[in-house]
């Protein structure tokens, strides 16, 4: 069995650690791997292929740093190409970036069955590029491979399984299975490699904070409500932010100073798993970051209006709060003045019990 994996972007290195390593143990699977470019700095991309020992990619498409639109055509005309030379029996894509929703067209309208993993997340805001992206991947996908609980259940509000063409695969119909969440099973895995950060000045005590979302960061009345709480709360105790590309540049470009936050440069899965250990709170827009939290039983609050991660909100363990600076700072003192421990929580088993690579491969294989 021949599958072709499209990923371009860090949450999805990260997500395709475990599955590539299980794909890896079956000898009648081959895996191409297709690196579109969307992300491309060093800090973004080689580091997590050397970190989780991802495969080299057999194709780099180099299409990065362009607007949706531009990136997502040049993706699937490259996708295309490779896949009518590859042939294979399953493209695999994960997520919700524009590679994700490249990779699922190009391979639906060559009728390769797609398996898109983190299927039937919603945050049901339509002006998320991430949302749009999630949506018709989920639509052209023969496999769902959904996390949760929460994102099959919004599959089928939506009306979900869909028809698609007769196959020996489908028996007609989209197959939806929860298999758990593969951010976990690369939580769980990985840190036994954790390691700690190195030229960064890290107190005994630190929050850890992350900002990237398009709705934040090209918003300068949001971005700056978050960085002026940030700033307040750093007064008290040390804040360390690994800085993305983008919003580097959004922080430039509105003259945002700070000046207590410890900034540093995206580091790779491994120091960010030390620094989610040893951190006692995570301030977040990031999605995978906010069960990251979860999964090292620090509370989380989240810099936006709405999370595709539901769950967390129900049992009080991650409050979204948007990026008004004082809802954030007052927020950010209920924590620490309550630090109830989340650990009673990890037994409700939310994102699986961290066999997601593993049950999504076993599924594949069924189809050979
Ligand atoms: N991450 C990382 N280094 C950083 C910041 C984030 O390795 O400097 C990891 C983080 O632990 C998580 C993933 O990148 O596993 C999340 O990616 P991101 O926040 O870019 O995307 P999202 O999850 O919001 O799609």
């Amino acid at each position: 069995m021949k599958i072709v994996t499209v990923l371009g972007a860090r949450p999805q290195f990260i997500k395709a650690g475990t599955v590539s390593q299980e794909i890896a143990k079956h000898k009648d699977i081959k895996e191409v791997i297709v690196h579109t470019g969307q992300h491309y700095d060093s800090n973004m991309s080689d580091i997590f292929f050397k970190q989780m020992g991802l495969p080299r990619p057999d194709y780099l498409l180099g299409v990065g740093g362009k607007s949706h639109g531009a990136m997502t055509g040049q993706m699937m005309e490259k996708i295309e190409e490779i896949l009518l030379r590859e042939k294979p029996h399953i493209v695999l894509v994960y997520g919700d970036t524009d590679s994700t929703l490249a990779g699922a067209l190009a391979g639906a309208k060559l009728h390769v069955p797609i398996a898109h993993v983190e299927a039937g997340l919603r945050s049901f805001d339509m002006k998320m590029p991430e949302e749009i992206n999630r949506i018709l991947t989920d639509r052209v996908s023969t496999w769902l491979f959904c996390p949760t609980e929460t994102a099959v259940k919004n599959l089928k509000n939506e009306g979900f399984p869909f028809f698609i063409y007769q196959s020996p695969i489908t028996n007609r119909f989209q197959l939806i299975t929860n298999v758990g969440d593969v951010m976990q099973d690369a939580a769980l895995f990985y840190k036994q490699y954790a390691k700690r950060p190195e030229n960064v000045k890290i107190e005994d005590k630190f929050i850890l904070s992350t900002i990237h979302r398009a709705e934040n960061t090209d918003n300068e009345k949001r971005l700056r409500g978050i960085f002026e709480a940030l700033e307040e709360i750093a007064k008290e105790k040390q804040v360390i932010l690994p800085l993305h590309p983008r919003t580097k540049k959004l922080l430039q470009n509105y003259s945002l100073i700070t000046n207590n936050i410890t900034l540093i440069d995206p580091v790779g899965y491994l120091e960010m798993v030390w620094l989610l250990e040893n951190s006692d709170m995570v301030l977040t827009d990031s999605g995978g970051v906010q069960k990251e939290a979860f999964f090292f039983k620090r509370p989380c609050i989240t810099l936006r209006d709405e999370t595709e991660w539901v769950e967390l909100v129900d049992i009080g363990v991650n409050k979204l709060v948007g990026a008004d600076k004082e809802k954030i700072i007052k927020t950010y003192k209920q924590f620490t003045n309550n630090q109830s421990p989340i650990t009673n929580h990890q037994s409700l088993n939310l994102y699986g019990d961290a066999k997601a690579s593993k049950k999504i491969v076993s599924e594949l294989l069924k189809a050979s």
